[in-house]
């Protein structure tokens, strides 16, 4: 009876899950802040009054040849927008299904995308895990917050019979190199040292003996309670510092991706069940122009923009059911490739957006992108085509 009832929830659940597709893109509009208040007087971006909350509009003002102001309006429609009074809590409400699918052992990628400064990573994680302790819990984002859910739920499911182990691991993309943020400190910087030459601290991509993506040398934590995930965070934050000289700088110009991997056995059933959360706060996507930048800021701005291209394209091959999928055309897609392609897979996309004017042509490249994305269905090509 109970093997009957738990599967017939997870039907039921997945069911409700294929029904809304399973690549979702969310915008989340931030609030102005201090300065920004004062400066800005008619804001680009405006949000019709629809039930669905789920659209959006910028309004992209330009002079023309003869110096007379024209405007030009671009409506944008989303699986739902977050206009800039939404609290982590609404954003959060959104999201926990998708958490639920990883416990019921679903591939589940969430992205937050967009340019500097637009609240990607208040999204995906918050503020600074330092300086959570002791702080109001609704500020806190996606990452502490599903690790909660996780925590409340397996609990759940102990009395029928499931027994969980969390593993994590925190990783940074930079420069298509990769950097083990969970290293004990200090640890991490010698990854990417080129003369160190160390084998040992070399993080790579490789395939084990299942065919599952793993990285060789990237630390594993056992996440073994809610409250784990913030000291996993304050690590993640000492890493970075040690990594960079400029911290924000350096974390806009890297991808960071946390994965959870949860794995259930039922010892009344028999069921078993392997479940992927990805998180991860992307790369900032403003536009940098070659132009102007050379060395290390140039193999920057590269590394970039060929990565955001990369993803868009992978999931563009996916929706189309192409054969060949081209992940290993960065390191962000080669390392989700598993997660990105499985045919269960879901996949969510945060396009995030700085509401002040001088963000208006940044603002629009991301929910071009965004809408790009939002028309890709994974597997549904697949499927038809079976
Ligand atoms: P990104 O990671 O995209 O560079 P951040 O998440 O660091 O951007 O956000 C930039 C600033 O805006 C931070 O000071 C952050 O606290 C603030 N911020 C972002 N989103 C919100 C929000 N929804 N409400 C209040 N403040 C926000
Ligand atoms: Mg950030």
């Amino acid at each position: 009876k109970l093997r009957s009832e738990e599967s017939m929830r997870r039907k039921l659940h997945n069911t409700i899950q294929e029904l809304k597709g399973n690549i979702r893109v969310f915008c989340r509009v931030r609030p102005l802040l201090g300065e920004e208040k004062a400066a800005a007087s008619l804001l680009p971006l405006s949000f019709p009054d629809c039930e669905d909350q789920n659209e959006v509009e910028l309004m992209q003002s330009s002079e023309n040849a003869l110096g007379k102001s024209t405007s030009k309006t671009f409506p944008f429609k989303f699986d739902r927008v977050f206009a800039p009074d939404s609290s982590q809590n609404m954003v959060f409400d959104e999201v926990s299904q998708l958490i639920q699918s990883a416990l019921d052992g679903y591939p589940v990628c969430i992205f937050a995308y967009g340019q500097t400064g637009s609240g990607k990573t208040h999204t995906m994680q918050g503020p600074d895990a330092i300086s959570a302790s002791g702080m109001d819990e609704e500020i806190l984002g996606i990452i502490p917050r599903a690790v909660k859910q996780i925590y409340e739920n397996t609990s759940k499911l102990t009395e029928r019979g499931w027994e969980y182990s969390l593993e994590g691991q925190f990783l940074e993309i930079y420069n298509e190199t990769l950097q083990d943020l969970l290293a004990p400190s200090g640890r991490s910087t010698q990854a990417s040292d080129k003369q160190a030459g160390d084998k040992q601290s070399k993080l790579d991509i490789y395939q084990d003996n299942e065919g599952h993506t793993r990285v060789k040398n990237l630390t594993m934590v056992k996440v073994d309670s809610a409250e784990r995930v913030h000291w996993l965070l304050a690590r993640a934050a000492e890493n970075r510092t040690v990594a960079a000289t400029n911290c924000n700088e350096r974390s806009s110009r890297s991808h960071s991706v946390f994965t959870l991997y949860l794995r259930g056995k039922n010892t009344l059933t028999g069921e078993s069940s392997t479940g992927v959360l990805n998180l991860i706060d992307l790369a900032g996507s403003e536009r940098l122009s070659n132009s102007g930048s050379s060395g290390d800021r140039l193999k920057e701005t590269q590394a970039i923009n060929k990565s955001l291209a990369c993803l868009g394209d992978v999931i563009a091959a996916l929706a189309k059911g192409s054969r060949h999928i081209p992940y290993r055309n960065s390191k962000l897609t080669h390392l989700l490739q598993e997660s990105l392609g499985a045919g269960n897979s879901k996949t969510l996309m945060f396009v995030c957006v700085n509401p002040s004017p001088g963000s208006t042509q940044e603002s629009l490249c991301s929910l071009q992108f965004a809408t790009k994305v939002n028309s890709c269905q994974i597997g549904t090509a697949r499927r038809q085509a079976a």
